[in-house]
């Protein structure tokens, strides 16, 4: 008998405390061996105050450990409230999010066949939450991709498949149209993947992909993907399984994981008692796999399946004729609990085996030569007009600039307005001018003073600049994209 285990357990907001009672019981009634310590997070936390809605003393604990149970929370709406669960992932170092779906047919309706893994990048994307209103009509959202950020994941979903036996892994990205971003996601995902000779190696643009995912999910095995896209097919792939409500989400780091549903805290059935326990179940269901107790892993999503079987279901996958007994969630939890034992008879029952088996030695990040990295310009972005682009132009040429440094181009949005800009192009009051030095690789034929008395030059014209970007070559190759038009 395993010693036991102290894990952190919050109940979460919403259907959280309903669903999580439903959990506990059913891992006592199955033996697992943990020490539970609950926080309180979300929403009171949030109402107290505390605007990360997690305190001191939860972070405390869970850096104890190590491993969180964690029903769903409501982030309020407004400004001021950052998402805890953002937060849980990136401060604990989770990341990668790995999110199981199955079909359960013909016991859960689905039109689909599909058994795969959503390995979702958790730390970077969108998600880094730095967001800016830079002028009056125009507000933006930095997405940042690491070269680690995107070598871990990648490498992680890898290591998956091998160790649960997958045959291919598909990487979704978006490289036709942000080629340095989701470009260099793809490019790791090729480099790492040569790796793996064993495994079966596919890319597909996020947008294609997700619309075969929603029509022929059995295609798929396991999918590796940015953090935001990786959000939104989870979501298809477990609706289009049969319900939200069915599947557990595992959010893994090198030192702690977080285990939860992937779904909400529904607010439009809290208090019912008619949620779905599944989906937190599953997420502490992979939780005991982590903490190497795979034996009571096992004898619980058995008696789930056989549950599942014996046509007992909440509201949610509940189909008239077709399901036996529609129950609330703690009838289902009564239910589970008295098929503890059980084998499904018509599903595929599961077996954990030895845990270890599926856990691996972290490697080490690759080693990279260091790359010459040369300043060639700078993007300089301006609140100004709208108006018209020409004059704007005029403007800029009025003062005489640093060293060999020249405007090249003026673009609105990203479209090129200057030169040559044609007059059905919209236009707001965000825009952005390109001055490039000679383009000679391997000397910085420009330095960071020369952009400041740029800056000066700019200011001193009364224009209103609102951020700068300068513009790199690494070992001679170009770090930035040109302008649509340029
Ligand atoms: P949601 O997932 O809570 O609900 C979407 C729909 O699915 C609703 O109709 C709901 O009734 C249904 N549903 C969800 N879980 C179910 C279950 N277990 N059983 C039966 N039906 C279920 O999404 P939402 O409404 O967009 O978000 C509600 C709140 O949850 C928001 O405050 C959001 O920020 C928060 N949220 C939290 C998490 C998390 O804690 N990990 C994740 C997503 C959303």
């Amino acid at each position: 008998m395993a010693s036991k285990r102290a894990i952190t357990v919050a109940y979460g907001d919403g259907i959280g405390p309903e669903i999580m009672e439903a959990t506990m019981r059913i891992l006592e009634a199955a033996g697992a061996q943990i020490e539970p310590e609950v926080i309180e997070i979300g929403k009171k936390v949030y109402e107290s105050g505390v605007s990360s809605g997690i305190r001191p003393e939860a972070w405390e604990s869970l850096r104890r450990t190590k491993v969180f149970l964690k029903a769903p929370i409501t982030t309020p709406q407004g400004g001021g409230y950052k998402s805890l669960n953002v937060t849980a992932r990136k401060m604990l170092g989770l990341y990668s999010n790995v999110r199981p779906v199955q079909t359960l047919q013909p016991f859960v309706a689905s039109k689909h066949h599909m058994d795969l893994v959503i390995v979702r990048e958790n730390e970077e994307d969108l998600y880094a939450g730095i967001e800016h209103r830079q002028t009056r009509e125009v507000t933006q959202c930095l997405k940042l991709i690491s070269r680690p950020g995107c070598e871990k994941i990648v490498r992680y979903a890898f290591e998956y498949a091998k160790s649960y036996n997958r045959k291919k892994v598909t990487c979704f990205s978006k490289d036709n149209i942000m080629k340095m971003t989701d470009g260099l996601f793809h490019n790791i995902f090729d480099e790492i993947g040569a790796e793996y000779p064993d495994i079966e190696k596919d890319h597909r643009i996020i947008d294609i992909g997700s619309a075969l995912l929603a029509d022929t999910p059995e295609r798929f095995d396991v999918i590796v993907t940015l953090n935001l896209y990786g959000d939104i097919i989870s979501d298809i792939a477990a609706q289009v399984a049969g319900s939200v409500g069915l599947c557990g989400s595992a959010n893994v780091g090198d030192q702690c994981a977080m285990f939860e549903a992937i779904h909400g805290s529904a607010p439009d059935i809290t208090g019912m008692g008619i949620a779905n326990p599944s989906g937190l179940l599953n997420g502490a269901i992979m939780m005991l796999v982590h903490i190497n107790q795979p034996d009571v892993a096992s004898k619980i999503h058995n008696a789930w399946l056989r549950t599942l079987e014996d046509r007992i279901h909440t509201a949610d996958i509940f189909v008239p004729g077709k399901s036996e007994r529609r129950v609330s969630t703690s009838e289902f939890a009564d239910a589970v609990i008295e098929r503890l034992g059980m084998m499904p008879q018509h599903l595929k029952p599961v077996s954990y085996g030895d845990a270890r088996s599926h856990a691996w030695e972290p490697k080490p990040l690759k080693t990279r030569p260091r790359e010459e990295k040369t300043l060639m310009g700078v993007d300089i972005f301006l609140d100004w007009g709208p108006d018209n682009p020409n004059k704007l132009a005029e403007i800029l040429h009025s003062f005489e600039n640093p060293k060999d440094l020249k405007l090249t181009m003026i673009s609105n949005r990203g479209v090129k307005a200057w030169p040559d800009g044609i007059p059905e192009t919209f236009l707001t009051d965000h825009w952005r001018c390109r001055y490039k030095s000679a383009e000679t690789p391997g000397v910085s034929p420009i330095n960071h003073t020369d952009i400041v008395a740029l800056l000066n030059h700019i200011q001193e014209a009364g224009l209103d600049f609102i951020k700068m970007e300068n513009l790199y070559a690494f070992d001679g190759v170009k770090g930035y994209s040109a302008g649509q038009g340029e």
